[in-house]
């Protein structure tokens, strides 16, 4: 069912604690952590505890569980200290755009200068 934990899912898997994670922040609808490969000084993942397979459809389904990653994205930022120098909240969403893990996340990015257009 929408939302229910999926079994082959990694981040699924972080929530339920069965793979660790360093934990940065944690809501009673998401939890956000420092991603493993960091493409910048602050790389932090904020996911939704209900798996949906990607932000869109994330924000279908339950609105205001996209609008409390999208807050917890941006109180990342300010503890970061990211904030005032300008960050990044990105949702790849497919294949071709780079979307490997299957359940919705905001990559927040700061810390170094960040290009546009984005590669
Ligand atoms: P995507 O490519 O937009 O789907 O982002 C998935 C992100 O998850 C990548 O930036 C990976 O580095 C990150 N990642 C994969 N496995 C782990 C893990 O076990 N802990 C933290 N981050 C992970």
């Amino acid at each position: 069912m929408a939302g229910e934990p999926q079994a082959d899912c990694l981040f699924c898997k972080i929530i339920a604690k069965e793979i660790p994670a360093t934990v940065v922040r944690e809501s009673e609808t998401t939890l956000a952590f420092r991603d493993i490969n960091p493409q910048a000084p602050t790389h932090v993942l904020v996911i939704p505890k209900v798996h949906h397979p990607d932000a869109a459809s994330l924000a279908a389904a339950e609105p205001q569980i996209a609008a409390d990653v999208l807050r917890e994205a941006g109180e990342i930022a300010f503890e970061e200290g990211v904030a005032e120098s300008g960050y990044r909240i990105v949702f790849n969403t497919g294949s071709g755009a780079g979307q490997t893990v299957f359940h919705a996340h905001a990559h927040v990015l700061g810390g170094r200068g960040l290009n546009w257009p984005p590669g």
